[in-house]
């Protein structure tokens, strides 16, 4: 069921938009069925986790970090991460920094956006993040590369609303590419969609999409793992 899923989805997307597997809950066993397809991103919530995993799992997984991270966990992740999605202080970023230059690494990252109507979510606003991008820590940093912007809509059927927040954070991520990042080509990623959404993303101009359960199954048991 595994790789049907993975091919359906990946039938809907545009070139330009790439698939992270968000494998989070999920044993090592179903991870090793989706590499076996072909996928090779893998998106995980829990450093720990991810760590084991990637303990695990062939080492020519990208592993993406998505979730809320905690400045004392990234030393878990630092030696091995590919992306960090959910970059939202100017803290954790100078931990990221501190735990990549002791692996002698430059750590891709994401600046996290605020772009749900709901109160729960993580992310920064705008002004906040032209203030990380403008401070003098940030600039000295040397083992960090800023990459793109990442969000979560709001969790409704309204799709007209959906769209709506995918379009404000495309237009967060060209606000931020011409004031601060016009000579750098890696500044590039829109990190947005998940299963429920994730077609929208796409037309919205995602780069990344981070899907879990309509590959995966849902994580509360009892629901078919191609429930879509
Ligand atoms: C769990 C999670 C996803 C995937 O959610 P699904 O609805 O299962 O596709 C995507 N992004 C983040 C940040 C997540 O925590």
């Amino acid at each position: 069921m595994i790789e049907e899923n993975l091919q359906r989805i990946n039938k809907d997307l545009p070139p330009q938009t790439r698939l992270i597997a968000v494998s989070k809950t999920k044993p090592v066993e179903m991870l090793q069925e989706a590499y076996d397809a072909g996928q090779r991103l893998f998106g995980e919530n829990k450093a720990l986790e991810m760590r084991d995993k990637h303990e695990a799992l062939p080492k020519d997984i990208e592993w993406h970090f998505i979730g809320h991270l905690q400045t004392n966990k990234v030393k878990y992740i630092a030696p091995f991460v590919r992306m960090i999605h959910s970059i939202d202080s100017l803290p954790l970023l100078q931990a990221v920094e501190k735990e990549a230059a002791k692996h002698g690494r430059c750590i891709d990252c994401l600046l996290q956006f605020h772009i749900a109507t709901e109160e729960t979510k993580f992310g920064l606003d705008l002004q906040e993040a032209r203030r990380l991008l403008e401070s003098a820590e940030y600039k000295a940093m040397q083992h960090v590369r800023i990459c793109g912007v990442m969000g979560m809509a709001t969790n409704t059927d309204d799709m007209g609303l959906v769209r709506r927040e995918f379009a404000t954070l495309h237009d967060i991520f060209g606000t931020l590419k011409r004031d601060f990042f016009s000579g750098s080509e890696a500044f590039s990623e829109i990190s947005m969609g998940m299963s429920h959404d994730y077609r929208i993303a796409a037309e919205e101009g995602s780069t990344l999409v981070r899907v879990g359960s309509s590959i995966f199954g849902a994580r509360d048991y009892g629901t078919p793992v191609n429930d879509v």
